[in-house]
């Protein structure tokens, strides 16, 4: 069985939470600590590590609420586009170990820059995607 997380706490109302969807089997509600205004985490009532446990009909669910939901966080903000993001384990930056999702809005491209990106040689990149392609079960 999982560890309890402050996350269950919210589905079990014993934390407040600026809660604005809730169905069956999700979850969303604002982030304490906002990137932007209307930042937004969802996620699923089943209590799922992250994306290396999380089953087929968690993950469904998740991304139909993030698809139902991120137009109403993008309108509410005046936004423009929203960034999508999840963390997966502590070396991804992962804090709370109940998995969600990030829903960013954004207004322009301007005001944040993206992760900085490397060259890679065709040989590197030949042997990493090889290896990914044998690891795939
Ligand atoms: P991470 O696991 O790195 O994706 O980060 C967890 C996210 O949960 C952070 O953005 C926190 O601000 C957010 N968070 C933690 N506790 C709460 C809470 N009680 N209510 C809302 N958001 C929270």
């Amino acid at each position: 069985e999982m560890e309890d997380t402050i996350f269950s706490k919210i589905i079990r109302r014993e934390v407040p939470a600026d809660i604005v969807y809730e169905d069956d089997d999700t979850l969303a509600f604002l982030d304490i600590k906002p990137v932007a205004p209307g930042h937004t985490l969802v996620i699923p009532k089943k209590p799922v590590r992250n994306i290396f446990d999380a089953d087929d009909a968690t993950l469904i669910a998740v991304m139909r609420t993030i698809q139902k939901i991120s137009p109403a966080v993008r309108d509410a903000v005046g936004a423009h586009g929203v960034h999508i993001n999840s963390n997966h384990e502590a070396a991804a930056g992962q804090i709370v170990f109940h998995l969600h999702f990030h829903i960013v809005p954004r207004h322009s491209r301007s005001e944040f820059s993206f992760w900085p990106q490397k060259d890679f040689s065709r040989d590197d990149a030949a042997a990493i995607a090889e290896k990914i392609r044998a690891n795939i079960k």
